[in-house]
């Protein structure tokens, strides 16, 4: 069956080119050009191509929007907003990869065909992980400042307030929580979560910790949980 891509770009001439090469590699393709109905039909789709800067609404808020309803849906984003913040906005909103226009359409399909490869591993693998009887072996967290970790329900309370945690993100806290004050790293967690068999990238683990940091640090230039050892991984201590 064919993989059915979403995109939302107002620029009528990337949004056809795109549309074409998408549809050559044989998926089926609904082009728009504003935001709001995205998040209305993103339900009957694999997976979502969103520009940031739209006519009707930011994009950082369809991705949002989309969390609220769905934790695990495939979003990349793609903009020519390219400062770190955007980044980081996109990103801690819940996006799963990011590209700065102008990108290479091959590195696009590329990470299409690999995220669509994890969405398929994830679903299976959800299944079995929360059905298990081992899961979680922590069932709550609470930070010194009160914010708070529930691995139980996959949700978080949050600087943002209460929030739903992607399955990933709740196994990826639950690992740091379990090796408290231990440095763990990054080839670890990605072993131990995504299994040895895909390919997913260190800059993942990476990803996942910027969002972290935005959830539970009151400076995330000045993280005092989750610490990065350059070069190997990251350390987690619940107490500065
Ligand atoms: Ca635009």
């Amino acid at each position: 069956m064919k993989k059915r891509i979403l995109l939302v770009e107002d620029e009528p001439n990337l949004s056809n080119s795109l549309s074409l090469i998408l549809a050559e590699e044989n998926y089926e393709v609904l082009a728009l050009a504003t935001g709001r109905p995205a998040i209305e039909k993103f339900q009957e789709y694999d997976l979502l191509v969103l520009d940031l800067m739209l006519p009707d609404i930011d994009g950082v808020d369809v991705v949002k929007a989309i969390r609220d309803k769905s934790p695990q849906f495939p979003i990349i984003i793609i903009s020519s907003r390219s400062s770190e913040d955007d980044l980081v906005q996109g990103l801690s909103a819940g996006a799963d990869d990011y590209m700065t226009k102008p990108f290479s359409i091959k590195e696009l399909l590329l990470r299409i065909r690999r995220m669509l490869v994890r969405q398929k591993f994830y679903l299976e693998e959800d299944d079995t992980k929360k059905n298990s009887k081992d899961w979680p072996r922590i069932s709550c967290f609470q930070f010194p400042s009160g914010l708070r970790i529930d691995f139980a329900n996959f949700r978080a309370h949050t600087l943002q307030g209460e929030i739903a945690l992607t399955t990933q993100e709740a196994y990826v806290l639950h690992h740091l929580v379990e090796y408290e004050n231990q440095v763990v790293a990054r080839q670890d967690l990605l072993a131990k979560i995504w299994g040895h068999n895909l390919s997913v990238e260190t800059r993942t683990i990476d990803n996942f910790v910027v969002r972290f940091r935005k959830y539970f640090e009151n400076n995330t230039q000045k993280p005092k949980h989750f610490i990065t050892k350059r070069g190997v991984g990251y350390l987690f201590k619940s107490k500065s």
